[in-house]
């Protein structure tokens, strides 16, 4: 019976001494990878419930059951924080969800654009990738992850949400720490179209954002402009 340190995000988290059964892919992980057995004990956690210990009372090569049986931490606030990113290819598209995730990010909203190649994504794919992120960087949520949006839609009904735009033309103040609900904007390595520029000048609660001198590659971009941003946040 081996305490673990294994750490798994449970969407749905029954109350103490109910029964709760593991995802395929977990219970897989579980039994073929990690070779527990029952009365070993992980950590599971939501957002709502926080993070519990379970007990394992069950487990074969496809299937496990777990009972919470003491919390660890209690919910707790995490920044309300949104990231609009151009999408990107691939293995950059990849990396952004995992590192804004780590960051913490609430929501992860891809965008599209006149100069932006790809226009969709694997949603369950970038999905699995931010609950990996946040069970391995100790997070409590996972980050939201939308469906990819034009930038022109996107700004033709966005909320009372402050929006910061990263520019790199050199003449915009430097992003600093959020103090509320924000959001941060990149955009396509190609640049945005006129268009597109009306769209987002026309959007109340914008502010344009410098990340500094040098003109970044849109994924160092999203990762410095998110430190920059969640440095001082919950
Ligand atoms: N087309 C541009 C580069 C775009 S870089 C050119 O070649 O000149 C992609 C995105 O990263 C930009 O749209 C912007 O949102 C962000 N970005 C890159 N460097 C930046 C900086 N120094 N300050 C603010 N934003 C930056």
């Amino acid at each position: 019976m081996a305490d673990t340190s294994i750490r798994l995000y449970i969407s749905d988290l029954p109350a103490p001494g109910q029964a709760f059964s593991l995802s395929d892919g977990q219970a897989h992980y579980l039994a073929n990878v990690m070779r527990l057995s029952e009365g070993d004990t992980i950590r599971v956690f939501n957002g709502q419930a926080g993070e519990w210990r379970a007990k394992v009372f069950k487990i074969s090569r496809k299937a496990a059951l777990l009972e919470a049986v003491a919390q660890n931490r209690l919910p707790e606030p995490e920044p309300d924080a949104w990231l609009c990113f151009a999408l990107l290819k691939r293995q950059k598209t990849d990396m952004v969800v995992e590192k804004a995730t780590e960051l913490g990010v609430s929501v992860i909203q891809p965008i599209i654009t006149a100069r932006t190649n790809a226009d969709h994504v694997n949603l369950e794919r970038l999905r699995a990738i931010a609950t990996e992120a946040a069970e391995q960087c100790e997070r409590l949520h996972v980050p939201e992850i939308r469906e990819p949006r034009p930038v022109t839609k996107l700004m033709a009904d966005w909320p009372a949400r402050p929006l910061y735009v990263a520019d790199e033309r050199r003449t915009s103040p430097l992003l600093g720490p959020a103090t509320g609900p924000s959001a941060l904007m990149i955009g396509p390595e190609g640049g945005f179209t006129d268009l597109e520029l009306e769209a987002i000048a026309r959007t109340p609660l914008i502010t344009r954002v410098s990340l500094g001198r040098r003109i970044l590659r849109a994924e160092t971009a999203a990762i410095a402009g998110l430190a920059l941003l969640l440095a001082a946040s919950p």
